[in-house]
């Protein structure tokens, strides 16, 4: 039995507390639009992973054999498209490998309606793509696929336009349609870099370093970073940042021996795309790329001392003031870094003001801001009844504090093992293959009723069920007649 059919078998309709408008009563549907996620299906990291246009949302997930799938749902009719295979990732084509998900799709529509992924990296392979300048190697190709038609999720076609070594994409269209594609050149320990295209993606320029990789000036680890960046007002693009201890096997401080999820510290650096300037949050110019030096002068934004960190998402608010959301906690647990709440800091014109102890859970997601109002779109397992919740987390008081909002969605019934407590990743398993749930960061331009792909990992399925939510709950889909 191949891995397909064996994923619809596993089906089981479950209890939802939400109702969709469509479709019309009495027709039999299911809460997810697709079952064959696989792996951790999305993350906030490769973002955006949906975008809404002319009534229509795109979704893009890593589907079997780690490959880039897109789905559509039109508000109108209430219809699902899809899901189609848009592109095929050389990894998760060895089933010896443990499943790696580092390739997950990210997706940008262009100007003209041509829907671009960018998939299947995670550093590229030194023999099948040779040296890497900016950095080191790991597996996968980087890639880069686009609709053959506007708007049209039926048939795709492979640009070969990037380099090979790229992974945790992400892509940003800017107001005249250039397209800014970030991510890291290689293996964790390799440069951020950011590669700019002015024809709605047919080529791009070489990729630019803004964050630097390099070794520690103790010698016993190397600098190295992860990014969030969005787009900010105008020709702004913002990046938040922390730091990657990536210490050598046997370093001193090193508890497992090589890389580890250590990373701590927030930074904050905005890039002038027009007049092509990088500085940080007041204005004073920084040179690229970014090394740690620099990075800890000029862009330091939160010094989380001994705690560990996890981006989340970075953005502006309407008046082009700085938001950062990361996830941040004790390392309890070095196989994964421990659990994490989210946590949420903001620049109100003379500093950082935020606190780790804001009531949020552990869980991941995005959040919106509108004058003092921020609200946090969350999934993570509520310790009192071992379900999966995605609900809305709400402050009045511009993120000094938070409470539950409305669930969306909740589903699963997660057994913890003793000692993990309200983990979203246990410690028991591979962090690229966590139970429960996995979350996007928002559509772009999402529709209220599709903000956000959540991936659910039913105990027992190697599959994932695909759900698009929003204030309605799920989006539901017709089951296909038997
Ligand atoms: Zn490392």
């Amino acid at each position: 039995m191949n891995k397909i059919s064996k994923g619809l078998l596993g089906s089981i309709f479950i209890f939802l507390a939400g109702c969709s408008p469509n479709p019309s009563n009495g027709d039999a549907t299911t809460p997810y639009f697709a079952e064959n996620g696989f792996g951790e299906g999305v993350a906030v990291v490769q973002h955006p992973a949906g975008e809404h246009v002319n009534g229509i949302t795109y979704v893009a997930y890593q589907g079997p054999n780690e490959d880039p799938y897109v789905a559509a749902y039109n508000h109108q009719n209430g219809t699902w498209n899809g899901p189609f295979q848009a592109g095929t990732s050389i990894l998760g084509k060895d089933p010896t490998k443990k499943i790696d998900s580092h390739g997950k799709p990210t997706m940008i529509i262009d100007d003209e309606g041509y829907i671009h992924i960018f998939y299947g990296g995670h550093g590229g392979d030194k023999l099948l793509h040779g040296d890497n300048s900016l950095g080191g190697h790991h597996s996968g190709e980087n890639r880069h696929a686009v609709s053959l038609n506007p708007y049209d999720i039926t048939s795709w076609r492979d640009l070969n336009n990037v380099p090979p070594f790229g992974t945790y994409n992400q892509a940003i269209k800017m107001d005249n349609g250039d397209i800014y594609l970030f991510y890291r050149h290689g293996a964790h320990r390799s440069d951020w870099v950011y590669q700019k295209s002015v024809d709605n993606g047919l080529t791009f320029a070489k990729p630019v370093s803004f964050l630097k990789s390099k070794r520690r000036d103790d010698d016993i680890g190397s600098d190295s970073w992860y990014a969030s960046v969005s787009k900010g007002l105008n020709d702004e693009i913002v990046i938040g940042f922390d730091y990657h201890y990536c210490w050598d096997r046997g370093a001193p401080r090193n508890n497992r021996g090589g890389h580890s999820t250590e990373r701590k510290n927030l930074y904050f650096a905005k890039f002038d795309t027009k007049n092509n300037i990088w500085s940080n949050v007041t204005g004073e110019a920084l040179q690229l790329p970014i090394t740690k030096d620099v990075a800890d002068e000029k862009a330091l934004a939160v010094n989380t001392g001994e705690m560990w960190t996890f981006n989340g998402m970075t953005k502006v608010d309407a008046s082009g003031m700085p938001h950062i959301n990361a996830y941040i906690g004790e390392d309890i647990g070095w196989q994964i870094g421990g659990p994490k709440h989210a946590s949420y800091f903001a620049w109100n014109g003379e500093g950082w003001v935020g606190d780790v102890k804001n009531g949020l859970p552990i869980g991941r997601g995005d959040f919106l801001v509108d004058g003092e109002s921020v609200r946090f779109l969350l999934s993570g397992i509520d310790p009192k009844t071992n379900k999966t919740k995605v609900g809305w987390w709400e402050s009045q008081n511009s993120g000094q504090s938070f409470t539950r909002g409305d669930v969306l969605l909740e589903f699963g019934d997660f057994k913890v093992a003793p000692g993990d407590e309200i983990l979203t990743r246990p410690k028991s398993l591979s962090n690229l293959d966590s139970p429960g749930s996995a979350a996007s960061a928002f559509i772009k331009n999402a529709h209220p009723d599709a903000r956000m792909i959540i991936a659910e990992k039913p105990d027992g399925s190697e599959w994932r069920r695909m759900y698009l939510v929003g204030d309605n709950g799920p989006v539901v889909r017709l089951k296909d007649p038997d």
